[in-house]
């Protein structure tokens, strides 16, 4: 279907994890490269596009209302739907009435040209292949977030370890890495567009580079970035912990345009239950790995993820996990919990734990999150720090708020700075906002799952 000029409104909503919203970043970005605009997801528009998840049963549900609702409130536009819930259960999808078009992860990147062609019409269309292993990853450049001084920037796809929980590899497919000659130029781009920090992202972070017909580490990859001295800061989204190394701790400790920031997902600090989730470490290695940062690194922000309710999680195992949790030296806690993924081992494990029990641990934990957040907010006051100014406050009118390089959220008034500088502050009491809201946490790449 071919539309007039006047009529090339679009709005993409989005579910889950940060590579998904850069991706649907990049749709967007493409789409209005294209002579199509923007409209709130209240207006009406011609095209409709739902970027799904289905890390957990809840993204899951989530995507068909949003898929539903969009259908709903725009009976004239084509709505399209793609994303990991489209990759693995595309007939799901299709059967839903009112969807035009269900396009795969491997497709998502076509999405603009697919338009452009206009390759959907009123018949429902269906695009998902299974993945190559071949292929690196294309370089696509996102030049718009709307509404952020911060860029994503998307340099690995994919997952191949299979943790007995995880539906992800099969919406994703094996790992694929940009090159980091396509890394730099697309940085450099970044640059020359004004953003001052840019969040290097994955579904596995720390396997950059392994697929590459000339194989580099994502610490190889930083060195490379490193020499170009480019006006901004990198963050790193977040790394598995068999994968943050030495070597890269001491370069996050040593060059001060690497945020002092980790998330390091520990999914259980139970023994037994993370040999049943088929992840590679013991709470022994974990603990070693969060104090070396913690040493060598003191203002560093160290994020983890905690699944609860594992099948299998007894009282005793989930005592572990908190105390093995109260006792180690992180910054704060993203708490969620277990969901059963059809084609998942995990999901036939006996064992399964009932709802409110799970929902009782996860509540316990988040409260033991909330102060390990304040802890470390305290430890943070009266040193300096690089500030990211976001914008003006959303909370107090007349100050700007900003991020610092480890991950706090604070206020400041507004005098010599504007949307975008890179400022630095000592941090007081009066500075401190309260914790950044969990949803808003950009380590958190899953609807309700960091990875
Ligand atoms: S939890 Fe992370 S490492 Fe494990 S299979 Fe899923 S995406 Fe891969």
């Amino acid at each position: 279907m071919r539309y007039k000029k006047e009529k090339k409104t679009f709005k993409i909503f989005t579910l889950g994890c940060k590579v998904n919203q850069w991706e649907s970043a990049y749709i967007a970005s493409s789409l209005e490269d294209m002579g199509w605009k923007p409209t709130s997801l209240d207006a009406p528009c011609t095209l409709a596009i739902v970027n799904t998840c289905i890390v957990t049963q809840k993204a899951a549900h989530q995507s068909r209302q949003a898929i539903r609702k969009m259908i709903r409130e725009n009976p004239n536009a084509m709505v399209v739907v793609t994303g990991c819930y489209a990759q693995v259960y595309p007939q799901e999808l299709r059967d839903i009435p009112g969807v035009g078009g269900v396009v795969g992860n491997t497709w998502k990147h076509l999405i603009p040209s697919l338009i452009r062609e206009g390759r959907f019409t009123e018949k429902s269309v269906c695009l998902v292949s299974p993945f190559d292993k071949r292929g690196a990853l294309e370089p696509l450049l996102v030049r718009r977030f709307m509404g952020r001084t911060r860029a994503y920037l998307k340099i690995q796809d994919g997952c191949e370890a299979f943790c007995s929980y995880c539906i992800v590899p099969k919406g994703r497919g094996p790992y694929r890495s940009l090159e980091p000659a396509h890394v730099i130029s697309m940085l450099e781009a970044l640059a020359a567009e004004g953003f001052r920090e840019v969040v290097l992202t994955g579904i596995h972070l720390g396997k950059y580079g392994v697929d590459l017909q000339a194989p580099i580490s994502l610490v190889g990859l930083l060195h490379r970035i490193g020499e170009r001295r480019f006006p901004l800061r990198i963050r790193l989204s977040s790394v598995e912990p068999g994968e943050v190394t030495e070597e890269l701790i001491d370069l996050v400790g040593s060059e001060s345009w690497l945020c002092r920031h980790f998330h390091i997902p520990l999914q259980s600090g139970d023994r037994g239950i993370l040999e049943k989730m088929n992840r590679n470490y013991t709470p022994q290695d974990y603990e070693a790995l969060i104090r070396m940062i913690r040493t060598r690194i003191p203002l560093a922000a160290i994020g983890a993820d905690v699944m609860i309710g594992f099948p299998g999680e007894t009282d005793m195992a989930f005592r572990h996990t908190y105390d093995f949790v109260s006792n180690i030296p992180i910054s704060y806690l993203h708490v969620f919990p277990f969901s059963p993924r059809q084609g998942t081992p995990a999901a036939f494990f006996p064992g399964q734990v009932p709802p409110h029990v799970a929902k009782q641990r996860g509540s316990a934990l988040r409260r033991l999150g909330q102060k390990k957040r304040e802890d470390f907010m305290k430890s943070c006051l009266g040193k300096e720090f690089e500030i990211l100014v976001e914008g003006w406050s959303s909370r107090n009118a007349g100050l700007m708020q900003g991020l610092t390089d480890n991950y706090l959220r604070v206020q400041f008034s507004a005098t010599h700075c504007q949307e975008g500088d890179l400022i630095t502050l000592t941090l007081a009491q009066h500075h401190l906002v309260s914790p950044v809201a969990i949803s808003d946490q950009d380590t958190s790449t899953k609807a309700e799952m960091s990875l």
